[in-house]
């Protein structure tokens, strides 16, 4: 992830601060500065460590959840209100999902409930609510910082825990991506409520409501095209009318192709059927003006295209499509010769197909497969 910095590893998983939460914490230091001096600046940056500390202790209790199912995570990323771990994928099982959510957040009631416990009758519960003023003790500000944490990632909303504990709830009555759209939904209610809030008391909360907002609209496309390519098998959704060139083509019988077709990217295939690679328009274009005609389409094509088998499971090809960033995936048959395309654009086309669609009994592929 770009704007982030790296800080070391916890077994298997890389700790990353992104730049905002970089900020915040300056933001907080020059608050104590400015009410206190050097010695509240001093005792503000421990808090500011301490602070760090619990949220990455909160994002560690998820991870090791999602451990106990299988599920590995690649990197924990801190930002100002929290932190995002990049788990490979959310258990599918919404009992499991409810856990892995739900761990991160008692990490904090059990900091917040130690400190309280030991603070006893010293504590003034106003204090708590007090995590900016110099005067409280430390104990009491960690552990109000920790209620607050708890307190705002349980608010419904993606992609807070709360979003994730709401859709795993709402899972075990309605399907999967019902459930993640009927989040979402709510989970954009709450991002304008918080740009409204935010307008009047604090612009921190217009930036945080764009952000749910656009966790949440992310969270339902990618329910909804799961939804769409389980069960599904990579020969369901390739398109299999596509123009291709052969290995001795020029950028000009490209060009040619790019005006007859409505097609934007072509492969170019061996004369044993194999694919050799895919030239797509932009490099078309780019070489037509910066290389002439008659380049061959072999010096300008994208040679490292992935392919998948015909009888492969979507959900993995899509997998392949979207992480690697390819243009498209091509699709063999047994002999590996090129038979079909995957791309992001008529998979998209497969959503629009699949959401017109009256349900058919025994899921979206029950007909096509037999
Ligand atoms: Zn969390």
């Amino acid at each position: 992830m770009r704007w982030s910095l790296n800080l070391g590893s916890v077994g298997g998983t890389a700790i990353r601060i992104h730049v905002t939460f970089l900020l915040f914490l300056v933001w907080l230091g020059a608050i104590y500065y400015r009410q206190g001096g050097a010695e509240a600046a001093w005792q503000g940056t421990l808090f500011i460590v301490i602070l760090f500390l619990c949220v990455l202790l909160h994002e560690l209790g998820h991870v090791f959840a999602a451990r106990r199912y299988g599920v590995k995570t690649r990197d924990v990323t801190l930002w100002p209100f929290g932190g995002i771990a990049s788990m490979e994928q959310m258990p599918e099982k919404p009992s499991q999902e409810l856990i892995v959510a739900l761990a991160g957040p008692a990490v904090n009631v059990v900091i917040a409930a130690g400190l309280l416990l030991w603070l006893g009758p010293r504590l003034d519960p106003q204090n708590l609510t007090q995590i900016e003023n110099p005067a409280v003790s430390m104990a009491a500000k960690v552990a109000g910082a920790n209620i607050i944490l708890v307190v705002f990632n349980m608010i419904p909303a993606f992609p807070m825990d709360g979003g994730r504990v709401l859709r795993a709830l709402l899972a075990m009555r309605m399907g999967n991506a019902r459930a993640t759209e009927v989040a979402a939904t709510i989970g954009q209610g709450f991002a304008v409520v918080f740009g409204i809030l935010g307008i009047f008391y604090n612009p921190m909360l217009i930036i945080i409501a764009l952000f749910i907002f656009l966790a949440a609209s992310g969270e339902a496309a990618q329910a909804q095209l799961r939804a769409v390519a389980q069960g599904a098998l990579v020969s369901d959704a390739m398109i299999t009318e596509f123009q291709s060139l052969g290995t001795s083509a020029t950028v000009n019988d490209a060009a040619e192709a790019l005006i007859r077709t409505t097609q934007t990217e072509f492969p170019i295939v061996d004369g044993s059927g194999k694919l050799r690679g895919v030239l797509t328009r932009d490099a078309m274009i780019k070489a037509l003006k910066e290389r002439g005609p008659e380049t061959p389409v072999l010096d300008v094509m994208q040679s490292d295209i992935p392919t998948v088998p015909a009888r492969a499971k979507l959900d993995t090809a899509l997998r392949s499509l979207m992480q690697k960033g390819r243009p498209v995936v091509g699709v063999t048959d047994a002999q590996g010769r090129l038979i079909g395309l995957l791309t992001v654009e008529n998979l998209g086309e497969m959503m629009m197909v699949h959401s017109a669609r009256p349900e058919v009994p025994g899921g979206p592929w029950g007909n096509a497969r037999g």
